[in-house]
């Protein structure tokens, strides 16, 4: 990292090579890191290193070079564990990241119930905490629920009471809502699951990036991540379980080093956590995730959370000072991380994001892969500004900006 006279954020903007370029003779303002992160230097650096000097496969070889790449993923594991808060890292399974995380548990987990038990969800979830339930439902007849969401974007808390009862097996939970920015009480919803004997389930993709993150203090069962939200490669995520849980449950893909013994009608497995990393891993992508990990270890996830908070405070009172704009999510900024997703009365949102494109202003267009929350507020798409820790007031202002050209050009 740079060490001059500049202040923190100008710091942290010198790690972030692609913001120094220019789009249309305007510098880039890059507000779509709620898709993907941009990638600081270090986490660059380490991938080059890895495989300039250090590349060969992992937990095989008896040789030099194995042995320093096995370390380094290994102990990317051990520190990537550290940063969510996990008890070991035996509990810490790399996977692509989020998706794969979660249809992991829907297989491994998910097929451990039979008809008739019921898995409760959220309508606020990402597809990726949607689909892979709805396709245990139809291999297992399973039954799937919904908590709903309040006019102000937040959980109907009142339908938990209503919805989870002793056929309950799982509750899943987004820990930050990818459209509405709503931070949900993750602590109060494993309490409510364990009460009735299920398990919670809590996708992190969101959460992990943007605040301080400890799995013991939440409460849950399973917390999954991606790595390419937070700095890190994509291609790379975590699933971290409780052990007992995972000892329990069947490996979801089979294939080299999840294996002990392998006969020609059944195998055994390997521990935790090899039992659910078939194949040659993503190492690369584990030690490109260990170095963003440190990276924000080194900024402060606290820094990270209260610079959020900031932005997205400010965010909001410059979007509810423009004419014609519905802000979605809690109004509150406490409540409210990393994402400002709103509807102009006056333009579509793919004209929007086009128009902000030639201003170099970067955010996104749609339906953000969760359509059934879209549909609970009767839009079919949003444009979102999703800000993160090398983003400044200054980045808003040249949205807001856009957002006049936007009027200007559809209002007459
Ligand atoms: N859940 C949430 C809340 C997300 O925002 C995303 C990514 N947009 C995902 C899951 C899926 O993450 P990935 O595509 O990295 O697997």
């Amino acid at each position: 990292m740079a060490t001059t006279t500049l202040s923190k954020i100008e710091t942290i903007r010198e790690d972030f090579p692609e913001l120094k370029r220019q789009f249309h003779g305007k510098p880039v303002v890059f507000l779509d890191s709620g898709a993907s992160s941009l990638k600081p230097l270090p986490v660059i650096r380490a991938l080059t290193d890895f495989y300039s000097y250090h590349y060969a496969n992992v937990h095989r070889g008896i040789y030099q070079l194995s042995e320093e790449a096995t370390d380094l993923y290994e102990g990317a594991r051990t520190r990537t564990a550290k940063f969510i808060g996990a008890p070991s890292e035996r509990g810490l399974i790399f996977t692509r990241g989020t998706t794969e995380s979660l249809n992991l548990l829907a297989y491994s987990l998910g097929d451990t119930l039979g008809p008739g038990d019921e898995v409760v969800g959220t309508i606020m979830e990402h597809h990726s905490n949607q689909v892979p339930w709805q396709l245990l439902g139809k291999r297992r007849r399973t039954v799937l629920k919904h908590v709903g969401v309040t006019d102000e974007g937040v959980l109907e808390m009142g339908d938990y009471d209503k919805l989870v009862t002793d056929r309950t097996k799982i509750v899943t939970v987004t820990h930050v809502s990818n459209v509405l920015g709503t931070i949900n009480p993750i602590k109060e919803i494993s309490k409510i699951a364990h009460d009735h004997g299920a398990v919670c389930i809590v996708d992190g993709a969101q959460s992990t990036p943007h605040m301080p993150v400890d799995v013991k203090a939440l409460g849950c069962d399973f917390f999954a991540f991606s790595g390419h939200k937070m700095c890190g490669p994509t291609g790379i995520g975590g699933l971290w379980g409780r052990e007992e849980l995972l000892e329990k449950m069947e490996p979801f893909l089979g294939g080299g080093d999840m294996i002990r013994e392998v006969h020609l009608q059944e195998s055994q497995w390997n521990e935790l956590p090899y039992k659910f990393e078939a194949g040659t891993p993503n190492i690369a992508g584990a030690i490109g995730l260990g170095a963003a990990v440190d990276y924000l270890n080194h900024v402060g996830m606290e820094w990270v959370a209260r610079h959020d908070e900031e932005l997205i405070a400010y965010g909001m009172k410059r979007l509810h000072e423009q004419k014609g704009v519905r802000l979605l999510g809690p109004t509150d900024p406490k409540k409210h991380a990393g994402m400002l997703s709103f509807w102009l009365d006056y333009a579509h949102p793919h004209d929007i994001a086009q128009l902000m494109d030639s201003e170099a202003v970067c955010v996104r267009a749609g339906h953000h892969c969760a359509m059934p929350v879209n549909e609970r507020f009767g839009v079919p798409a949003t444009t979102r500004a999703s800000v993160y820790l090398y983003n400044t007031e200054a980045d808003l202002d040249a949205m807001v900006r856009a957002i006049d050209k936007v009027r200007r050009l559809f209002v007459r």
